[in-house]
C-alpha cells in the first residue's frame, strides 16, 4: 500500500535521556561513553511519574526481583509509557521476560537497543495514544513498534484461563476478557492469527477451562464404579460379578443355580466390567464426564466448547490504524442513519427473504458501502478533514433514506442500507443517488472519498436456502 505520511521529526527532537531504576545505595551507572545522553535516576517509578521528564528508554537496575516486577508493570500499565523501551539489567523470569525488551549491560547498550523502537514510536501519534482506553490502539503499537513480536499466549496452570497473554495483560493492568478484546481486534482485521498453540475446552456453563474427566455410571451418574472380573454361566447365559457366583468354595450361578465347574465348557471369565456401587448397575463401558473445576458442573465431552489458542500478528490495516490512530469515532457518525445492530439487521433481512419467497409481490433492496480509503485519507488530509467528509456522507446518507429504510455496518468500513419494499429497477435511483455523492466527497482534486457498492434486489437475486447472514457475507465477499 503506498503512503504519504507526514514527515517524522527530526532525530534532533527525540529525548536524549535515560531513566534508570535503582537503589540509593547502589553506585550510579556512567554515561561517559555516551556524550550527548543523560542519564536521569529513580528510586521507583512512583518517583518517576512526579515528574514525567521524556525518556529515551528505561532501564531497571533493582536488586530485587520482585521490586522490577512491580515497576516494569507499572510503566508497561501507563498510557505515556506503555510503549517506551524497557531494559533490565538482570534476568528476568517468564512471563516478565516477553513484557521487557531485553537485558542490558550497559548504558550505550540500552541506548542503542533502544533505537529502533524509539524511531518507530516517532511514527505515532502520541496523544491518540495517551487517551486510549481500551488499550486497543496500544496493543497494536507495542507490536507496531517491535515488529519481529507476536502476541504470544503464555501457559500457566493457575491462570484462570491457562493461556494468558502477557504482554496485553500488562498495558491493560487487567486479564479481564483479553481473549475477547484480541477476537474482535482480528474481526476487525487489526491483526491475524499467527501460529496455532494449543486447543482448549471450555465449560458450557461457565468458560472454564479447568476440566476434570471422571468415568460415572451410565445409569445413574455415579463416580463410585468398580471395575471387577466377571463370570459368564453357559446354562442360562448370565453375567455377573465373580464374587457373586462364589458359594462356599465352588462356583455356583446365582441366576440358574447350577454349578459352574469346567471353565470353557460351564463357563468362561469374559472381559472385565464394571459394577456401579450405588445402583449395582452392570457394563462394559463407563460414561466420561467433564467436571469443571470452577462451577462444578458435569458436561458431556461432545458439550465442551473447543477454542483455538493461537499468536496474533499485527496486520497492514493495523499498522496503518496505528500511525492514524484509532478511527472509531470517525465512524460512528454514520451509525446515526437510522442505524440497527447486525444482528438485528441480519435476521431482518432473513425474515423479508423467507417473506418474499412466499408473497411473490413483496420486494425489498440492500445496498453494500464500502469505503476504500478512510485510512489513507486520514494519512493524507489528517482526521479533521477526513471527519468532514464522515459528516457530509451520513448527512446526505440521511436525505436518501426513507424513515422506513434501514442502516448498519459490519465492520468499520462496511456499511449496509436495506430498501424496504423497493425492488428492480426502482432501486436504481436511490443507487444512482449514492454513487453522485463520490462527487460531492472530492474535496480537492484527485483526492476524495472512495467507495464501491453492492446491491440485492428481492425476489430477482433471491437463491434458494440463503440466510440473511450468508447473504451479507456473500455480498461482502464480492468487494474482494
Ligand atoms: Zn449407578
Ligand atoms: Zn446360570
Ligand atoms: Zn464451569
Amino acid at each position: 500500500m503506498s503512503l504519504s505520511v507526514q514527515v517524522k521529526p527530526s532525530q534532533e527532537s527525540l529525548p536524549t535521556n535515560i531513566v534508570y531504576f535503582i537503589d540509593e545505595s547502589s553506585s550510579h551507572p556512567s554515561s561517559a561513553d555516551l556524550p550527548g545522553a543523560t542519564l536521569d535516576c529513580y528510586p521507583d517509578h512512583n518517583a518517576y511519574f512526579a515528574s514525567m521528564h521524556p525518556a529515551r528508554a528505561f532501564v531497571i537496575a533493582l536488586p530485587d526481583p520482585q521490586q522490577i516486577a512491580h515497576v516494569l508493570l507499572a510503566l508497561r500499565g501507563n498510557p505515556l509509557t506503555a510503549l517506551q523501551p524497557i531494559f533490565t539489567t538482570t534476568a528476568l523470569a517468564m512471563p516478565l521476560e516477553s513484557i521487557c525488551d531485553g537485558r542490558i549491560s550497559s548504558p550505550r547498550q540500552a541506548w542503542e537497543e533502544s533505537h529502533k523502537i524509539v524511531e518507530k514510536l516517532q511514527e505515532l501519534d502520541c496523544s491518540a495514544l495517551a487517551s486510549d482506553r481500551s488499550g486497543a490502539l496500544l496493543t497494536l503499537g507495542y507490536l507496531f513498534t517491535r515488529p519481529e513480536r507476536a502476541l504470544t499466549p503464555y501457559r500457566n496452570w493457575s491462570n484462570e484461563h491457562f493461556y494468558s497473554y502477557p504482554i496485553v495483560e500488562a498495558i491493560l493492568g487487567t486479564n479481564q476478557n483479553i481473549h475477547l478484546r484480541l477476537s474482535s481486534m482480528r474481526d476487525r482485521k487489526l491483526l491475524s492469527r499467527g501460529e496455532l498453540v494449543d486447543r482448549l475446552r471450555h465449560c458450557p456453563e461457565c468458560e472454564g477451562v479447568h476440566l476434570n474427566y471422571v468415568d460415572v455410571c451410565p445409569n445413574c451418574k455415579s463416580i463410585a464404579i468398580l471395575k471387577k472380573p466377571f463370570l459368564h454361566c453357559f446354562t442360562c447365559g448370565k453375567v455377573e460379578p465373580e464374587e457373586r457366583f462364589l458359594e462356599h468354595g465352588t462356583l455356583l450361578c446365582p441366576n440358574c443355580k447350577t454349578r459352574l465347574r469346567h471353565i470353557g465348557s460351564d463357563y468362561d471369565s469374559p472381559l472385565e466390567n464394571y459394577e456401579c456401587q450405588d445402583c449395582r448397575h452392570l457394563f462394559i463401558e463407563p460414561e466420561v464426564l467433564a467436571r469443571c473445576m470452577h462451577c462444578n458442573s458435569f458436561s458431556e465431552p461432545d458439550k465442551l466448547i473447543p477454542r483455538s489458542v493461537y499468536t496474533y500478528d499485527l496486520t497492514d490495516q493495523g499498522a496503518l490504524t496505528t500511525r492514524s490512530g484509532m478511527l472509531q469515532d470517525l465512524f460512528a457518525v454514520l451509525d446515526t442513519v437510522n442505524y440497527v445492530s447486525p444482528t438485528y439487521f441480519m435476521n431482518l433481512v432473513n425474515w423479508l427473504m423467507n417473506l418474499t419467497r412466499r408473497h411473490s409481490d413483496e420486494r425489498f433492496t440492500i445496498i453494500g458501502i464500502r469505503l476504500k480509503n478512510v485510512l489513507e485519507l486520514n494519512a493524507k488530509l489528517g482526521r479533521h478533514a477526513v471527519a468532514e467528509l464522515m459528516d457530509t456522507l451520513a448527512q446526505r446518507l440521511r436525505e436518501l433514506i426513507r424513515s422506513t429504510d434501514l442502516t448498519t455496518r459490519t465492520g468499520q468500513q462496511m456499511l449496509w442500507i436495506m430498501l424496504a419494499k423497493t425492488g428492480r429497477p426502482q432501486h436504481q435511483i436511490v443507487l444512482n443517488r449514492i454513487l453522485d455523492l463520490k462527487k460531492l466527497l472530492h474535496p480537492v482534486e484527485g483526492i476524495g472519498l472512495d467507495f464501491e457498492t453492492v446491491e440485492f434486489c428481492a425476489p430477482d437475486d433471491l437463491s434458494p436456502g440463503e440466510t440473511g447472514k450468508l447473504l451479507l457475507a456473500r455480498l461482502e465477499g464480492d468487494f474482494e
